[in-house]
């Protein structure tokens, strides 16, 4: 079966997005769980929140901002999208919703396969949980394609086994697995250290029994740049100097804040390592 036309499919998914907010929820809920965070939906006063994550380290309390986005796999069916995927998902979004967001809040993207047969509807999920930054999130959307005044949001599967799957920029005959079709998020599934590195932190100060202000990573990242300027740092002395959980995590901060007026990013000499690689910088 082909992926249904917005037009043809939106009755039925409007009818059905309550039970599929629930489900998506649910499962987020279990993965957060399962990876160390505790989630709560009570009474949260934001619509772009759905869950709050929190976990205590035993140094820190950590906080996230959780929101959930279900959509359905589909197995692809047209013959030029077969040779390159096996399923995808896809769904609308719009890109101003995530213009001014919390600084640590994450987008969880749970894909969820429904076939039906003989009239019964059966639900799997494998682990198919995808956890974005909503700055980078944001960066991702401005990416998909443009479908009046929204975006269509294709992350689909590549039918090779490798296991990789891509964020679509254009889902036509003649795309390809390249940088100019695609974006590879295969680093974003089941990526819970994005909610580490983004959560505001408050450490608890024994000697003086209080709670310095919490910062987030990307703020931390931020006013260490800002503090060194005119300095440049490449993402992989960031990463040591500030003590991210991941090299990759510095560079999806420093990619996100090249978009921004306040920062640059190219080829340069590192202040730190002295070596000649991408660099960022306060300007
Ligand atoms: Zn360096």
């Amino acid at each position: 079966m082909e992926p249904p036309g917005p037009e043809t499919e939106d009755k039925a998914r409007r009818a059905q997005a309550g039970h599929q907010e629930i489900l998506g929820e649910t499962i987020a809920k279990f993965e957060l769980f399962r990876c160390g965070w505790n989630p709560y939906s009570r009474f949260l006063d934001h619509e772009k929140i759905d869950l709050v994550a929190r976990k205590n380290t035993g140094a820190e309390i950590l906080y996230a901002d959780v929101q959930v986005k279900q959509s359905r796999l589909y197995r692809v069916s047209q013959g030029w999208a077969r040779e390159l995927f096996d399923l995808t998902s896809w769904g609308f979004f719009n890109p101003k919703r995530f213009e001014h967001c919390n600084p640590n809040l994450v987008v969880a993207m749970v894909l969820v396969h429904r076939e039906t047969d003989d009239g019964a509807s059966v639900t799997d999920y494998t682990s198919d949980m995808f956890i974005f930054g909503a700055q980078e999130f944001r960066n991702l959307l401005t990416m998909a394609v443009p479908s009046g005044d929204s975006v269509k949001v294709y992350v689909a599967r590549a039918s090779d086994g490798s296991g990789r799957w891509f964020w679509c920029k254009r889902w036509r005959k003649g795309m390809g697995l390249d940088d100019s079709s695609t974006v590879d998020v295969t680093q974003n599934r089941q990526a819970f250290h994005i909610l580490d590195d983004l959560a505001l932190r408050h450490s608890y100060d024994d000697r003086r029994g209080e709670y310095p202000p919490a910062m987030t990573k990307p703020e931390v990242i931020a006013g260490f740049l800002r503090a060194k300027k005119p300095e440049a740092y490449c993402d992989d002395c960031l990463y040591e100097e500030l003590k991210l959980s991941t090299r990759q995590q510095a560079q999806v901060h420093t990619a996100a804040f090249a978009v921004t007026s306040d920062f640059s990013r190219s080829r340069g000499t590192c202040a730190r390592c002295h070596e000649e690689k991408y660099v960022t910088t306060a300007v």
